[in-house]
């Protein structure tokens, strides 16, 4: 939880973010953050997993703490299609991995990329009531610690 004081007039500010990592080298540390969830659904897209998700899905693996992994087809846009099938697939009753960590719904959501799969995975992570992070791919990503996703080509945004 990071909270703020602020002169507006809400005077106070608090979102329920738990780490922010800015670094060198931070991929290799996704799973010493996430070492408290043991279902992680991991959400990429061919070209995300082909930067990042490889390494991060390989990474959770070998922690024990990967559920399963669903890459969609580039460019993942944030519409209602894919929210659907990150939603079907979050799920799936059969973890790839471990079967150990059988569960009908993950108990943390990973998006791999930027802007598109973050709003994709925040509105499932919503919807179901889990946590979710990103492991962000883009310089140009903004709106991460936001609890509002932001799904479709407007600016309208979701609570
Ligand atoms: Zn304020």
């Amino acid at each position: 939880m990071i909270e703020m004081d602020c002169t507006c007039v809400q005077k106070h500010h608090s979102i329920p973010t738990e780490v922010i990592e800015v670094s060198d080298h931070a991929i290799g540390k996704v799973a010493d953050i996430l070492k408290d969830y043991r279902r992680i659904f991991m959400v990429a897209d061919e070209n995300t997993y082909a930067v990042a998700g490889k390494r991060v899905e390989e990474l959770l693996k070998n922690a024990g703490i990967l559920s399963h992994s669903l890459i969609l087809p580039a460019p993942a846009l944030p519409n209602a299609e894919n929210v659907g099938k990150v939603l079907m697939e979050a799920g799936r009753d059969r973890p790839v991995y471990d079967i150990n960590a059988w569960s009908l719904n993950p108990d943390y959501i990973l998006a791999v990329g930027s802007g598109s799969l973050n709003d994709t995975c925040r509105m499932v992570s919503y919807r179901l009531g889990i946590p979710y992070g990103v492991v962000g791919t883009a310089p140009s990503m903004d709106g991460s610690c936001t609890t509002a996703p932001s799904p479709g080509t407007s600016s309208s945004t979701c609570p």
